[in-house]
């Protein structure tokens, strides 16, 4: 097959709105500050998009919303938080921001998310371990699959502990038809470059009332006292999303039915593709009461599926970067760890790299990350399983019809019949 001359990107933002009228604005009436018309307008869009009765605040990173949040619930030093292993670590560091410890949660088999059984009987080992009950529950919405959050709601509610829904890569996703991060006291969003709409960097938390917005809107902006100076009685952060910035979200807004939409036909139509192609399978909505927005659209390999260059398949070390586009990576001596993705996997994603298209194995659960191994694990096996057979693809609304069509032979092209 020819290669295509530009690169078919993982996921990637498109600024098709009228962003740039929101920005000018800001220029013209010099708003340049972490406050402003577009920050307020960008959060009553948000607002309205995730329903009644919820107050959102606009942040300057998911990570930012997640660290907030936590510290909301009473998250501190010497606590524990029950969180879903198999997630980007932008989930789990912030625990350790705040010196407090991750317990890790695997994921049940069909949602690949936090297993509710595992989930209580963590909870019940933990308060039997340490006498603490832990502080925070913090499910995931790997890929912008929606978790079971009625069980993981009503086990929070049984132990007292709050939920802290992570729907940063599920924007738009729907549980029974309610959009995801409006169930738990707080909903973490991202609006990342690669994320379902973008404000080239920044975040959002999604608050149950007027009050716990207000209490976060003043940890964001340096925990200040009512006095004429600078008066602190608490440590804040600078955590404000800068009117520029969301003068960027206003503008995505006009078009982020769209834009999901689009995440949402490309997954019904690499479903077709795939249908017949034997070793792989294509994730999808486990059954109705789950509606992904499909952030990314991901496969798993039969370990059995065999791949052109699977051979040589970890024989060098990557030198560019996998996981993001200007980023600082260490260099490594070792190709290899003990727990990576099957052979196949890698030939598949070296080999589709080749064509340039972008692909991604899927997040290493984080139970497997060496900078956690001291970290209590609950463990059934399912996300290491999922993380050595799958990968992701490109999904976001500079994708075609065309690219995927292009994409999908080139994988069947890729595996040895
Ligand atoms: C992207 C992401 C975040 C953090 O968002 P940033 O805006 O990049 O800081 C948090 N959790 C998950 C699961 C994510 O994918």
């Amino acid at each position: 097959m020819e290669k295509r001359k530009e690169k078919i990107l993982l996921c990637l933002c498109h600024l098709s709105g009228n962003e740039q009228k929101y920005v000018q604005e800001a220029f013209d009436t010099n708003w340049v500050v972490p406050l402003g018309p577009n920050v307020n307008g960008f959060e009553d869009d948000l607002q309205k998009f995730v329903g009644e009765g919820k107050e959102v605040v606009a942040l300057s990173s998911g990570t930012a919303a997640v660290h907030l949040g936590l510290l909301a619930c009473g998250v501190g030093p010497g606590d524990e938080v029950l969180i879903q292993s198999f997630t980007f670590c932008a989930s789990s560091n912030p625990i350790t921001y705040l010196g407090a410890t991750p317990v890790f949660i695997d994921s049940e088999k069909d949602s690949w998310n936090i297993d509710p059984d595992l989930l209580e009987e963590a909870i019940k080992d933990r308060i039997a371990k340490t006498g603490k009950t832990p502080k925070a529950i913090v499910p995931v919405a790997l890929y912008g699959m929606p978790y079971d959050i009625e069980r993981i709601m009503e086990i929070g509610n049984r132990y007292g502990i709050p939920v802290m829904e992570d729907a940063a890569e599920g924007f738009g996703s729907r549980w029974k038809g309610r959009v995801l991060g409006t169930f738990g006291k707080y909903g973490v969003l991202s609006f990342n470059g690669n994320k379902m709409i973008t404000t080239s960097g920044g975040g959002a938390l999604i608050c149950e009332d007027k009050a716990s917005k207000d209490r976060i809107l003043w940890y964001a902006t340096q925990a200040r006292e009512a006095y004429p100076y600078y008066q602190h009685e608490a440590i804040g952060y600078n955590y404000r999303m800068s009117n520029v910035c969301a003068g960027i979200g206003r503008g995505q807004m006009t078009i982020v039915d769209e834009h999901i939409r689009h995440h949402q036909k490309l997954a019904a139509l690499y479903a077709e593709l795939f249908k017949d192609v034997e070793g792989i399978r294509l994730h999808a909505n486990p059954d109705k009461r789950y509606d992904s927005n499909y952030w990314l659209n991901t496969i798993t390999i039969d370990p059995s599926v065999r791949v052109k260059g699977q051979e040589n398949a970890y024989k060098t070390v990557v030198t560019g970067v996998v996981g993001g586009v200007a980023s600082v990576i260490h260099a490594v001596d070792n190709p290899t760890t003990d727990c990576q993705p099957n052979d196949n996997v890698e030939a598949l994603r070296v080999g589709l790299d080749a064509l340039n298209i972008e692909s991604r194995p899927l997040w290493k659960p984080m139970h497997k990350q060496p900078v956690y191994k001291n970290a209590p694990a609950y463990v059934n096996g399912v996300s290491e399983a999922l993380f050595k057979v799958g990968l992701c693809l490109p999904s976001g609304p500079y994708v075609t019809e065309d690219d995927a069509r292009f994409i999908v032979e080139a994988i069947k092209e890729l595996i040895v019949r």
